[in-house]
């Protein structure tokens, strides 16, 4: 689907925010977060799924210690050729404030990306620069349930495959 919605908010004539097309084809798929300076600073945590760039804003910055979850608020797909974005967006404009790259990287879904996302479950795999190791995206209300916002938790989750992990089972007893 097109972000339509995203360019509906935009006025590409005033912001320098790339307008993007849609439906690159690659083998791997794109993760990206997005520090914004806006009116409140948070992180534009994205995942590229069929040709868009699914989008949460996470208020606070994501933590790797698996009991501090993070709220992320779902909001509009984001053209693919958004993941590369850095600048300002001009005072009075959608989401103006500055934009930086966080963390870039690859994500590798658990199962049928398509599937755990509409059943809001997503568990993935993050390669990126500041974020690795095993990572989910759990849905909390619903918007049927009176929720405003469609609200997830971006939560870090325990690595058990590790190296160190394996060799501290083979130690337990019988
Ligand atoms: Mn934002």
């Amino acid at each position: 689907m097109p972000p339509e919605t995203f360019r509906r908010k935009r006025n590409f004539k005033r912001t320098p925010e790339p307008r993007g097309a849609v439906g690159r084809r690659a083998a791997s798929l794109t993760y990206v977060i997005q520090k914004h300076l806006a009116r409140r600073l948070h992180y534009d945590f994205r995942l590229e799924l069929d040709g868009v760039l699914k989008s949460w804003a996470v208020p606070k910055e994501p933590s790797v210690d698996p009991s501090e979850k993070r709220l992320a608020v779902h909001v509009e797909d984001h053209p693919l050729g958004y993941a590369s974005f850095e600048g300002t967006i001009p005072a009075g404009e959608y989401g103006a404030g500055k934009v930086k790259l966080w963390d870039v990287g690859t994500w590798i879904p658990t199962g049928d990306p398509r599937k755990s996302y509409a059943e809001g479950k997503l568990s993935y795999v993050l390669r990126g620069k500041r974020l690795s190791g095993r990572w989910a995206l759990i849905r909390m209300g619903s918007r049927a349930a009176g929720e405003r916002q469609d609200t997830w938790l971006l939560i870090k989750e325990r690595d058990t495959a590790g190296p160190s992990r394996r060799r501290k089972s083979r130690r337990l007893p019988r």
